[in-house]
């Protein structure tokens, strides 16, 4: 459909636009909220180009004020990447403190603590809430309604900006296409990246009109950013999910998938809570959980730990088959005894 030299670039200088640039921004625009979008080449580099459009945004918005609202709001158990400004926005100790000093003017408050929030939006200091719908590498933890909708309404009365972090939840991951679809709540800005081209290095924000109206052609770029070959992976990746039937199969997967988890691993002393939407699902335990995704790997089966080390994520590609997820289970299963042999350590 394009001509063949735009297929098989791996790479146009970003001071020209490419057909499969446009067709992904295109694509992305018409699924969601969105009216513009910018690429970026991996997650973290989304969300700092969201808080540049944010800081940019505010400045825009108050042309008369010295200090515009500038400061941010993250949440407990949150991750938004590694670079100085994504990492600013990240909870975990750990990842902030050897690099600090960090971005200043991150509030760090209780994921779903609807009061602390909007007194905070209120004080007409922050430039914008960063949230995830879904929590990943924090644990698995969803937001409630009520938690996304007070964020919306106290936003709205101040002008901050409300930006959904779907780097890991987003893109059919929990059976919808965007996970905030669930909840009926549109952000200002949603960053994505990890499955948007397949495998390949690719991130995204997409924004609304109003907040496009306040960046300009230079106030942020990248080389590699946007190039054909990785936005040509992207709209196949978007083909794909867009087939009838796609979503609703990763939901009908993740629900069968957890009732068996329920079934199979729920009895065990070790096993907390088993929580999560389509295919992104938590096995929050007592104890650590690394011995349990060790013994996982030496079975063939790869899962990571989240939270503070103490849930097993299952993450599965989202093409993944009913028989590979009882396989999966089963595996689990199987390791589980792992778990008492550390506990008594
Ligand atoms: C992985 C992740 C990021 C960072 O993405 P990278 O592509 O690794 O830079 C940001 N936000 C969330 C929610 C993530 O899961």
């Amino acid at each position: 459909m394009y001509p063949t030299f735009l297929v098989y670039f791996a790479h146009v200088s970003n001071l020209y636009y490419t057909l499969p640039q446009l067709e992904l921004a295109k694509r992305l625009v018409a699924s969601s909220f969105a009216d513009r979008v910018f690429l970026s080449n991996s997650g973290t580099e989304a969300n700092e180009a969201a808080i540049k459009f944010a800081r940019k945004f505010q400045r825009f918005s108050h042309p008369d004020e010295k200090q515009p609202p500038v400061e941010f709001i993250a949440f407990s158990n949150c991750f938004h990447g590694r670079t100085m400004g994504a990492v600013a926005l990240t909870s975990k100790e750990h990842y902030r403190s050897p690099f600090e000093p960090v971005m200043p003017g991150v509030t760090f408050l209780e994921y779903g603590n609807v009061q602390a929030a909007k007194e905070l939006i209120q004080s007409g200091k922050i430039a914008a809430v960063f949230v995830e719908p879904i929590q990943g590498e924090g644990g698995i933890y969803s937001a409630t309604k009520e938690f996304l909708q007070a964020l919306r309404t106290a936003c709205d009365g101040t002008g901050s900006l409300l930006v959904f972090d779907e780097v890991q939840c987003g893109l059919g991951r929990t059976g919808h296409l965007w996970a905030h679809e669930a909840y009926g709540i549109n952000p200002d800005i949603m960053t994505l990246a990890k499955p948007l081209a397949g495998g390949l290095p690719i991130g995204a924000v997409l924004v609304t009109e109003r907040v496009a109206a306040a960046i300009n052609y230079g106030d942020h770029g990248s080389t590699f950013a946007g190039g054909p070959l990785v936005c040509n992976a992207a709209v196949a990746v978007l083909d794909k999910i867009s087939e009838p039937g796609f979503l609703a199969s990763v939901t009908k997967k993740g629900k069968n998938f957890r009732e068996l988890l329920v079934k199979k691993l729920g009895g065990n002393s070790h096993v907390r809570e088993i929580r999560g939407a389509g295919l992104i699902i938590g096995i929050d335990l007592d104890v650590p959980a690394s011995p349990l995704v060790d013994a996982c790997q030496q079975s063939g089966l790869l899962v990571l730990t989240a939270g503070k080390g103490n849930v097993v994520r299952l993450v599965p590609p989202l093409t993944i088959t009913e028989q590979e997820l009882d396989h999966a289970a089963e595996i689990l299963f199987n390791c589980l005894p792992v778990l008492d042999k550390t506990a008594k350590n």
